[in-house]
């Protein structure tokens, strides 16, 4: 064989005997058929099928499959980030014309993506109270097609009454869809709640190291589930193997992550609580935050992320405070390692 020919070719290698742990790191464009036959009845292998890269490899298909487990769903769809885990149920199931309704407190860059791409694209939407439990209902009309929830929300941590709000959606045919960044399936599962979607940004606790970027979204019926992959597929979506291997990895530790951060944040607020500049704590464990009594119902556990109401006079201190730790970084996401110093000069 000439050396160029070798220099190619990877010498098959005996795999007897070999056993890991690790899920191997499957990279991916092409992907080889036995004949032409199989190739060119490729299409038939359908979405489960391994046909190119972009679409699955079995190191994407791992997590899918122990994401759909936990969150007792039939199928996962990964995205490449948790902002695409939101705006791929909207761009799949809103057509011009339709209407979405999406709580005050959802993740900013939501709201964003309904104001400047839905609209400007016929699709029609309404922010809501999160608090609104069952008087969702009033909000919803005849082109209403999916409710978007967020429990705890971002930043003002409002926990929802998810089966009043999912009760209500069912009554009128419409989807319901969550964001379940902050509980991971660990503390709260949404479909076994009714709802259709359970979105994840698995940057923050499956992933845990501040490392990655990743979403997912995992579905009870099947056929959302193969309507979400036409989208990636025309659009041309896909997710790295590599961000998906580390995915895999932090997934193992994230029980023990979380129950810590769960721990040290409930201490933490409590403490915070006897503070003299803070006006309240807003943390779902507390009798303060508005709807902790839902999450004493449907969630009991928590995650890390909390936010503080100031008492007013406060700011002037604000930055020159931040700018004082030497502990915690500054930065936008949930937090992971502390900073070790500050960055050399
Ligand atoms: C961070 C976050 C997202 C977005 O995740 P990215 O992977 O950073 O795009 C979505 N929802 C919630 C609640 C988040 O905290």
């Amino acid at each position: 064989m000439h050396d160029l020919t070798r220099c190619v070719q990877h010498p098959e290698i005996s795999r007897e005997g070999f056993r890991s742990l690790a899920v191997p790191t499957y990279r991916a464009s092409t992907i080889i058929y036995e004949d032409g036959e199989s190739f060119a009845a490729r299409s038939q292998r359908g979405f489960d099928g391994y046909t190119y890269g972009l679409h699955g490899t079995p190191t994407t298909r791992t997590l899918e499959a122990q994401l759909t487990a936990l969150h007792h769903g039939v199928r996962t769809v990964l995205v490449p980030s948790g902002q695409m885990a939101v705006t791929l149920v909207f761009l799949t199931f809103l057509l011009p014309g339709d209407h979405v309704l999406v709580p005050d407190s959802a993740y900013g860059p939501v709201r964003n993506v309904c104001r400047d791409y839905l609209r400007p694209r016929g699709i029609d939407y309404t922010i809501y109270d999160p608090l609104t439990d069952a008087g969702i209902a009033e909000l919803i009309h005849d082109r209403t097609k999916l409710v978007w929830v967020e429990s705890p929300g971002s930043g003002t941590m409002e926990v929802q009454d998810i089966p009043a709000i999912v009760q209500a959606a069912k009554a009128r045919g419409v989807m319901v869809g969550c964001d379940n960044t902050w509980c991971t399936p660990l503390l709260f599962k949404p479909l076994n709640h009714g709802c259709d979607f359970a979105a994840e940004a698995l940057t923050k606790y499956v992933g845990g190291h501040s490392d990655l970027l990743l979403g997912s979204i995992t579905v009870r019926d099947i056929a959302l589930r193969q309507r979400m992959k036409e989208v990636l597929r025309s659009l041309g979506v896909g997710v790295s193997p590599d961000e998906v291997a580390l995915a895999l990895r932090g997934i193992e530790t994230m029980g023990v992550r979380l129950a810590h951060v769960g721990r040290v944040s409930e201490a933490f607020a409590r403490r915070l609580q006897d503070h003299p500049l803070v006006e309240q704590v807003l943390h779902p464990c507390l009798p303060s935050c508005p709807g902790h009594e839902f999450w004493a119902r449907d969630i009991g556990g928590s995650g890390g992320v909390f936010s503080i109401v100031l008492k007013p006079g406060a700011e002037a201190a604000l930055n020159p405070a931040l700018t004082a730790m030497k502990v915690f970084a500054i930065g936008a996401s949930w937090g992971a390692r502390a900073a070790s110093s500050r960055p050399c000069r």
